[in-house]
């Protein structure tokens, strides 16, 4: 039996980052992935950050048909590597 505290302190959050990244690369198995949904749906300042990174993630997918993207990658790195270091 382990206790499953509800409220998102920061420390959660900042796992929690780095876990949406995973999710929307699809690389989380179910459990995981069912837990990363449900904080997202308890906390606001994740949703966020999880539609962003989503969206980005969209906009690379679609441009790297048309061209290769560097400065955008090199970007979203960038904001990638923010979200790891905030907490
Ligand atoms: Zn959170």
């Amino acid at each position: 039996m382990s206790a499953h505290k509800h409220d998102a302190s920061p420390t959660d959050c900042a796992d929690f980052l780095e876990q949406i990244v995973f999710l929307i690369d699809n690389e989380l198995a179910e459990p995981d992935a069912d837990e990363v949904k449900r904080h997202l749906q308890s906390c606001n300042p994740c949703l966020e950050t999880y539609d962003q990174q989503r969206i980005v993630k969209a906009v690379v997918a679609r441009s790297c048909t048309e061209v290769a993207p560097g400065d955008l990658r090199a970007k979203i790195m960038v904001q990638i590597q923010e979200l790891r270091t905030r907490s």
